[in-house]
């Protein structure tokens, strides 16, 4: 069954594309331009879902979230109680303790609460719409397909995927069962995320000659949790949060690199015996930019850093949920601060309601995924290693 929408959604949607297609939707969803090219030079970045008023709960998009781990509790959950086209209508756990919890948050009725087991039976629950995939990066493929499948659209968290096939067949999923597909790539939402973007690729100092990035934390000495587990994690400090320095670097340029180097460091192999601890790269674009990017289990840092002719900017804290702070050779960088989590899932219903852009997709996902593990390649091998995106 490629679509699982029940009679109930049906009239729901019905609603919506009647409503989106008249003049109310001129009113709740002003046509400004989105960002048409977020990989590019240029472009225009406002937002529908900014300037809009938010549906009633009844039209919202239903969201299932899929693994309540700290991600899901503490920033997700909450965030969807700010969303504005989509709200929180199903959960999926493996810890039935949870449902409990999560019925006494947020009311999610035990009809709409799935095992890992039941999940496939999402397929007919029309109060749900999107399912959000918050597991262990090792199980993001499984249950991004299982979703397709079932019908529904799909938010898969960072790292898309531990292997480049596996991005592959989710992006494949999403597209023969028309279901779309999108990235918990949050920091595309942030203002000083958005304003570092315009000053790289607008050019605003000149053009950017070097990047400096670099994301790290002290993971702590427990053995026995999944990050250092290779089959969930897929790899350390780089897939945990080292992507988020990789793809500050491309979205400030709005260029791909072409090429990349990488060295691989680990002093405790007893408790990085599966992944690395720590890592470095340099990513290298068209022309003489480079960008230098580091993530490590075993100290902190926060960066992003971009030098360009005639002038500065950067980010520090860089890629934190609720505080960042911004510089720039001619003074601060300051915007008020946002939900950078409900922004994010608004965009993807606004995407799914009115056709607006998907501005981080699942083929973002997989362009990041075939980066990450070439950086492993150059950091296994020593050799540079051609990128093909
Ligand atoms: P947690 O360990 O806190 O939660 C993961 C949850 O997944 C568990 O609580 C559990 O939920 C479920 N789960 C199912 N099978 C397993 C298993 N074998 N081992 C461990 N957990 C399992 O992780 P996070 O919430 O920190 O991370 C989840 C995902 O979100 C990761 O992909 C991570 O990269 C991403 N993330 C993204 C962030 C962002 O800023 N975009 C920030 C933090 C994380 P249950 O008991 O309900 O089954």
């Amino acid at each position: 069954m490629s679509d699982g929408i029940g009679s109930a959604d049906c009239s729901r949607r019905g609603f919506l594309r009647r409503f989106t297609l008249g003049a109310g939707a001129a009113a709740l969803f002003p046509l400004f331009s989105c960002d048409a090219n977020p990989g590019g030079k240029g472009g225009k970045y406002f937002k529908s879902w900014e300037r809009s008023e938010a549906l009633p709960d009844a039209e919202k998009l239903g969201v299932a979230l899929v693994g309540l781990g700290s991600y899901a509790t503490y920033q997700l959950g909450p965030a969807l109680q700010h969303t504005k086209f989509c709200r929180l209508t199903g959960i999926v756990t493996g810890t039935p303790e949870k449902k409990d919890q999560w019925y006494r948050r947020y009311a999610i009725p035990e009809e709409h609460a799935y095992s890992y087991e039941t999940f496939d039976r999402i397929v007919n629950d029309p109060a749900i719409d999107i399912i959000y995939i918050v597991l262990p990066n090792g199980m993001h493929a499984e249950y991004t397909i299982r979703a397709a499948e079932a019908g529904k659209h799909v938010i898969c968290e960072k790292p898309m995927a531990t292997s480049v096939a596996d991005a592959e067949a989710m992006v494949a999923a999403c597209r023969v069962n028309n279901r779309k597909l999108s990235l918990g790539y949050r920091l595309y939402f942030e203002p000083h995320h958005e304003k570092v973007m315009r000053l790289g690729r607008d050019e605003i100092f000149g053009p950017v000659r070097e990047m400096r990035g670099d994301f790290s934390f002290r993971i702590g000495e427990n053995p026995d949790v999944w990050r250092l587990d290779k089959e969930l994690a897929g790899g350390g400090p780089l897939m945990d949060v080292g992507i988020y320095a990789v793809q500050a670097a491309i979205y400030t340029v709005g260029t791909l690199p072409v090429a990349v180097t990488a060295k691989e460091e680990t002093v405790n192999r007893e408790l990085f015996s599966e992944v690395e601890e720590s890592i470095a790269w340099e990513l290298e674009f068209p022309g003489e930019l480079r960008a230098h990017g580091a993530s490590s289990y075993s100290r902190g840092a926060n960066i992003h850093h971009a030098a360009a002719s005639d002038g500065w900017f950067e980010l520090e804290p860089a890629y934190g949920y609720s505080v960042v702070r911004g510089r720039m050779s001619e003074g601060e960088l300051e915007f008020p601060r946002v939900n950078q989590q409900a922004l994010q899932m608004d965009a993807f219903a606004d995407h799914i309601l009115n056709g607006a852009e998907n501005r981080v997709p699942g083929e973002m996902g997989l362009r990041d995924t075939k980066i990450l593990y070439a950086i492993y390649e150059a950091a296994e091998t020593g050799k540079r290693v051609a990128l093909e995106l």
